[in-house]
């Protein structure tokens, strides 16, 4: 027998921010009075600041999927056309929440592992004048594969049409310039590169957004983004909300302010190039090679060899908690997170892991080869030059 501890190494949830967690012991407080509206305020002005935008930017007391749907119930009506890009699990998301609230939905689908390209949107939205809205995922966290949002953005911005991204896993893993690209609604999630517990969306909304919550007459309810941005800026949450969650939220964005955005952004893209490389190194195939993006890598089990194995392995040799692919794609693939509070030590001990793991299950392994892959990664960023020998 030896040590375990438990590493939760998933694309959401991810590793636990300590001072977050700390944080949360503190939530005998009572969410309308003055000492929780000093809490929410610095939250809302921070999460602004951390995502590096003027829009009006909201929280919700739910999941991330929460915030999905009420940007589709706040912002469009019975029978609009809208444009949904679906790439994986998470795409098929938003074709069944547009199809639940009666949209009109003009599907772009990818395969697994692939992307829809800017040019299908710019086609569909030439094909369907009157669309009000597109629909993607910056990061699809279930084949690992990142769109093209910018560029998407330069083409939707010529429209009529809003442009809603789930960025869920994108926020702190890819560069995302809401004002500077037009990225109408941008949806995050506490539970990702957030470092801290499941529970909390965000939502940020432009003004062409909000023109757009003036005509729209889709049924809501708990989720009221004009009601939510009245509360918001009264410095409270329009329900009880989550205090415990958003005294984490305030602590991680002092960590995420304090590191940087943009380099939370560079260490995902970071891990996710070393883990590339030490999945090549060691004969491995990418499930997303051609858009890789940097909030989770997906890679193929070996030949003949199911997913589940390796993530049970992870789990009962280490106490690592690696995710299995969803829907098709289980049994098939195995995902290694990158985003929020990650780190190189991580990286160092999953690789030797799955090298052990490899070997164990009668696969041709020399100790070493994808460690030393993350290793030549680490030191060309962060050693001096001299001393890195390739
Ligand atoms: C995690 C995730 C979601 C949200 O899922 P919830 O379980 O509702 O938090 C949505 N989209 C993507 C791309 C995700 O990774």
């Amino acid at each position: 027998m030896h040590v375990r501890k438990q590493r939760l190494l998933t694309p959401g949830p991810t590793p636990l921010y300590p001072r977050s967690l700390q944080a949360m012991m503190a939530s005998d407080i009572h969410h309308r009075t003055e000492d929780f509206r000093t809490v929410y305020r610095a939250a809302l002005k921070d999460l602004k600041e951390v995502l590096g935008t003027s829009n009006d930017v909201l929280v919700f007391c739910s999941s991330g999927t929460g915030a999905m749907e009420a940007a589709v119930s706040n912002l469009f009506s019975r029978g609009d056309k809208v444009i949904v890009c679906s790439a994986g699990k998470f795409g098929e998301r938003w074709v069944e929440i547009a199809s639940a609230f009666g949209l009109d939905a003009v599907v772009l689908k990818a395969e697994y592992g692939d992307v829809v390209s800017p040019e299908r949107v710019e086609q569909a939205l030439a094909a369907n004048p009157g669309a009000r809205g597109v629909f993607v995922q910056a990061s699809e966290t279930s084949t690992g594969a990142a769109h093209d949002v910018r560029a998407m953005a330069q083409i939707i911005g010529k429209t009529e049409a809003i442009f809603v991204i789930d960025a869920i896993t994108g926020i702190g893993t890819m560069p995302l310039d809401i004002d500077g690209w037009g990225l109408d609604v941008v949806i995050g999630g506490s539970q990702k590169a957030f470092m801290i517990p499941p529970g909390l969306a965000f939502m940020s909304i432009s003004p062409k957004a909000w023109r757009f919550a003036e005509t729209a007459n889709l049924p809501h309810y708990y989720f009221n983004l004009k009601k939510e941005k009245k509360s918001a800026d009264a410095g409270e949450s329009s329900w009880t909300p989550s205090t415990s969650l958003i005294l984490a939220l305030g602590a991680a964005l002092q960590y995420i302010k304090q590191f940087g955005m943009d380099k939370l952004v560079e260490n995902a893209q970071l891990l996710a190039r070393a883990t590339r490389e030490a999945a090549l190194a060691l004969g491995l195939e990418l499930f997303a090679p051609n858009s890789p993006g940097s909030s989770v890598t997906a890679i193929k089990a070996p030949e003949g060899m199911d997913s589940g194995v390796i993530v049970k392995e992870f789990r009962t040799r280490f106490g690592s908690i690696i995710a299995n692919g969803q829907g098709t794609m289980k049994g098939k693939i195995f995902r290694i997170a990158h985003l929020g509070y990650f780190d190189f030590a991580d990286l160092f001990a999953v690789i030797a892991e799955l090298e052990l793991i490899l070997a164990a299950n009668g696969r041709p392994v020399t100790f070493g080869t994808g460690v030393a892959a993350v290793q030549k990664v680490y030191a060309e960023a962060a050693l001096p030059k001299a001393t890195v020998v390739s």
